[in-house]
């Protein structure tokens, strides 16, 4: 086989099979494109893979094995022991079902998968290197769905033994007894929080003046009391300097560094995106000062190149990843399309969990909303105190003439919640629509209607907090 005399051509090129990429070859293909999506790693990506899913499934071993301290007030008596290698298999087991699932989907679509990494050396084309031998693809248009990397420090370079990223964390085959977390964003809260029901003494180290700086304070605060509940030491304005023989230095905002105990320290703050080392040169795709590769409303970036997910500006989420997949693949279809949602929903996995959809008080004030808020407390909830859960609240922000701006939720299954609470900003519905919904009981649900009726000004299980309603 002679190096670089292969090649093949598409209608449409996907690069990436992470939850933009695999989406955006799915609905070209539904869209009656010829599509090869090329890999250089795992179908599934990063989301799959090393992501969103295995995390999941370790937050929830966790969080089951903490039930053992909740459930004595219950009257129900449980021990837990974590067999670490059990779970890592069960996770394996998790992923491969699900990326399996998603080479099926890819096959039956009539999509050719090609294992290898592109870079663009022309417009319309790209050079694939594969494990023995490169190959060119020549295309019409070509989706970069290329994802992110974790940012790594100077001083603290991951080596897969001391120092980890978060794929590190969750190839972990034990607790660690003590556990330094450097970012107390996401990844940092969740997984932090994770190892902590997993039994390890946890540090987080962030730089901000709180948690999740992010997001919402309020959200923000329900977590900190949480992880104070479980021993988690956490330094705000603090920075880590370097790694020590017994842990890590760390600077606080004044006085001088100190050393914490650290038997393995994971780095979590933030990513950047996969866009350096593509002959994006070749394609006259602009990127921004963060690497970001800028697009239009359509996704498109160059006469040839679309581009989504994490590569481009906004929450590197896999939910936009996969709503920016359906813009680009119509776009590629000469459609019309754009992506314009009214909110990109965020969770984070912690305890409690959070959701944040659409604006925040502060925000639709800064917008110039004349804010109707009212923020119900999980305590008046029953369903959460049937669970046993109920720390947390579900705050429902409006216009003046009603229209629902954001709901913000920290409480058990915000995850779940946050569905309604995207259709309710999405649709644009009325605070009076929202609380004519009847909600099923006793449900966390009902906290949503309960407090579009607070923002109304007639609460119905708030004491004290009753005015008369307007008009
Ligand atoms: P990716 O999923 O990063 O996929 C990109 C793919 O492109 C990769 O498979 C990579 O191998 C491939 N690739 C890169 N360069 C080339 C090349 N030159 N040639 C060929 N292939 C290439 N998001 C959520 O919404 N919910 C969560 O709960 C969540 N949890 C997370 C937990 C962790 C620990 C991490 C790290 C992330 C989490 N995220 C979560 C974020 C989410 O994983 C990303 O936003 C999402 O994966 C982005 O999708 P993508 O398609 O843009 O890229
Ligand atoms: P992040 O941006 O969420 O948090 C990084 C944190 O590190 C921030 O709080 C920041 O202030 C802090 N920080 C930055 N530099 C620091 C330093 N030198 N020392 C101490 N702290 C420092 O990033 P992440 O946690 O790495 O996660 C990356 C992205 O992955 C997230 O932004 C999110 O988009 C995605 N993610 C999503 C989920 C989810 O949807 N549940 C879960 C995990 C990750």
């Amino acid at each position: 086989m002679v190096v670089g005399e292969i090649g093949a051509s598409t209608g449409l090129l996907v690069i990436g099979a992470g939850p933009g990429g695999y989406a955006a070859a799915l609905r070209g293909a539904a869209l009656g494109l010829e599509v090869t999506l090329v890999e250089r790693d795992r179908v599934g990506g990063v989301c799959l893979n090393v992501g969103c899913i295995p995390s999941k499934v370790l937050i929830h071993a966790a969080e089951t094995a903490a039930l053992a301290a909740r459930s004595a007030a219950w009257g129900v008596k449980l021990t837990a022991k974590v067999d670490m290698k059990a779970l890592g298999r069960h996770m394996a087991e998790v992923v491969e079902g699900l990326t399996s699932g998603v080479s099926g989907l890819l096959r039956d679509a009539g999509v050719t998968v090609v294992s290898g990494q592109a870079r663009f050396t022309r417009p319309d084309r790209v050079i694939v290197e594969h494990e023995d031998h490169t190959s060119f693809i020549s295309f019409e248009n070509a989706v970069l769905a290329t994802g992110s990397r974790p940012v790594e420090l100077p001083a603290l370079a991951f080596d897969g033994a001391r120092v980890l990223d978060s794929t590190g964390a969750l190839a972990l085959e034990r607790a660690p007894r003590r556990l330094v977390v450097v970012g107390g964003g996401y990844i940092g809260v969740e997984l932090g929080t994770a190892f902590a029901k997993l039994g390890s003494a946890v540090t987080i180290v962030e730089a901000a003046d709180r948690l999740l700086p992010g997001l919402d304070a309020s959200l923000a605060r329900a977590v900190a009391r949480r992880l104070e509940e479980l021993g988690v030491v956490v330094l705000t304005r603090s920075s880590a300097v370097e790694l020590t023989e017994a842990g890590l230095l760390v600077a606080p905002p004044d006085g001088p560094a100190a050393e914490v105990a650290a038997d393995k320290v994971v780095v979590a703050v933030g990513r950047r995106p996969n866009t350096d080392d593509l002959g994006l040169e070749h394609t006259g795709a602009k990127l921004d000062p963060a690497g970001l590769v800028q697009v239009a409303p359509s996704r498109r970036a160059a006469r040839t190149l679309l581009a989504i997910g994490d590569v481009t500006a906004g929450p590197a989420l896999a939910h936009k990843a996969t709503a920016e997949s359906a813009v680009a693949a119509e776009t590629a279809a000469r459609r019309t399309a754009a992506f314009d949602p009214a909110c990109i929903p965020a969770v984070v996995f912690s305890d409690p969990e959070l959701a944040t959809v659409g604006l925040t008080r502060d925000a639709a004030k800064a917008a110039g909303a004349d804010v109707r808020a009212f923020r119900f407390p999980l305590s008046a909830s029953s369903r959460a105190r049937t669970l046993g859960d109920s720390h947390g609240h579900v705050e429902v922000i409006a216009d003046g003439d009603g229209t629902v701006l954001g709901v913000h939720i920290a409480g058990p299954n915000a995850s779940e919640l946050a569905g309604e609470a995207a259709l309710a900003v999405e649709m644009a519905v009325t605070l009076d629509e929202l609380a004519e919904v009847i909600h099923p009981h006793p449900s966390l649900s009902e906290a949503i209607g309960e407090a579009a009726l607070g923002a109304l000004g007639r609460p119905l299980h708030v004491r004290g907090a009753r005015r008369p309603s307007p008009g």
